[in-house]
């Protein structure tokens, strides 16, 4: 079993929906949830045109398949809810990308773990030192040392579970 982190995130339509079906669909496909951090509301970055706020969750979870069982059942799951491709960083009902493998990296055209972007983002950082604080991440420093470096202005609100 390998243990892994995914970051979840929706912003169109029932949002909270859309995180909750996804869940169920994971673990519907193997992927069993060890930790789940509460929802984010965040503010849409690196994109261009005026987008809903997202809501994202990061998961703590543990996988039997290899790394690309593991993105093709994410694929699968994004496809399951809605999730079309029209352009770059387009509104979605479902993202759910790979932040961290247990023990793998991987570079690959289809699949770059850990996910590269993932120590720049605070809708990452938020809710995975909520869940993982003494995460040791790519750069060598903790998840929740990373995380206190950051701006908050992206995170809008955090719900309530
Ligand atoms: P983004 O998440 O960058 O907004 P997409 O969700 O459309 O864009 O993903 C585009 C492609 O990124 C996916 O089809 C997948 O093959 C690739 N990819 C590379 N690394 C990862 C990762 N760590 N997690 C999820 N997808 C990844
Ligand atoms: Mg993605």
């Amino acid at each position: 079993m390998m243990r892994c982190f995914l970051c979840l995130g929706s912003n169109v339509g029932r949002r909270e929906d859309h995180i909750a079906r996804a869940l169920s669909l994971l673990n519907d496909r193997g992927l069993k949830i060890i930790r789940s951090s509460r929802l984010y509301e965040t503010k849409p970055v690196e994109v261009n045109d005026e987008q809903e706020n997202y809501l994202n969750m990061v998961v703590e979870g543990s996988f039997g398949g290899g790394a690309f069982d593991l993105l093709d059942i994410c694929r699968e799951v994004e496809r399951s809810l809605g999730r079309t491709r029209p352009y770059r960083h387009a509104p979605r009902t479902m993202d759910i990308d790979i932040l961290l493998i247990e023990g793998i990296e991987i570079m690959d055209e289809h699949l770059t773990v850990p996910h590269p972007l993932m120590e720049e983002r605070a809708f990452v950082l938020y809710p995975l030192a909520e869940i993982a604080p003494d995460l040791i991440l790519p750069s060598g420093r903790t998840a929740s040392d990373v995380k206190n470096g950051m701006k908050d202005d992206e995170i809008v609100m955090i719900l309530d579970r």
